[in-house]
């Protein structure tokens, strides 16, 4: 299934979730767009398309993250304290170096390595775990763990705390429905999809 369908199936589960919430309008959209980008976010193990689409270009990307880097750097050592102080330091050095070696496939990597980062700078555990699971994605093989019960726990737990963090009733729902509904449109049992999921990775490869 395409990029567009996962967007619209996802939106249409946000949506659901607005109605059990009986959300104000305005939560209504939030719940409407966290349920489209939950519903695409399977497929970031994809090369193609969609790492293109939210990936800017090449050297943006790589001036970014060198930036992050160095911003890392000297924010850790005249504020951090103790432990923090060398692990916001290393942080920020490991992310000047890999920036300086990425290529073109690695563009999906520096940029989960680019919102793990901005997790930690805000303190928001949501984002440092977007951030680890989109590196994750972008070394996964396409259709495997992101498609998995492995993917489904991890990606509500970032749900969870994002609602916590936004104070919304029903991000959580949102977001776990949209990714949801991301696999069962993938399963193999549909007419138009010639490739199932792996939906019990690393216990069993069986293709659903
Ligand atoms: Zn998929």
């Amino acid at each position: 299934m395409n990029g567009t369908a996962h967007t619209a199936i996802g939106a249409a589960t946000g949506f659901i979730a607005a109605n059990t919430f009986q959300s104000s309008p305005t939560e209504t959209m939030i719940l409407v767009g966290l349920g489209a980008v939950s519903g695409l976010m399977p497929d970031l193990d994809i090369d193609g398309k969609l790492r293109g689409k939210i990936t800017l270009s090449h050297k943006v990307i790589r001036l970014t993250a060198l930036f992050i880097g160095m911003l890392m750097v000297f924010y850790s050592f005249y504020e951090g304290r103790a432990v923090d102080k060398w692990l916001g330091i290393g942080i920020g050095l490991a992310i000047i170096i890999v920036s300086s070696l990425i290529k073109q496939k690695h563009m999906l990597t520096i940029t989960g390595i680019g919102v793990l980062a901005g997790g930690i700078s805000l303190s928001e555990i949501w984002l440092i775990l977007l951030g680890v699971y989109i590196v994750i994605a972008s070394i996964s093989s396409h259709r495997s763990y992101t498609h998995s019960i492995l993917g489904i726990i991890f990606f509500g737990f970032i749900a969870s705390k994002l609602e916590g963090s936004l104070g919304i009733h029903g991000v959580y729902y949102a977001c776990l429905g949209g990714y949801i509904s991301h696999l069962i449109a993938d399963l193999k049992i549909l007419p138009f999809n010639k490739r199932g999921i792996k939906l019990f990775l690393p216990v069993s490869k069986i293709e659903l």
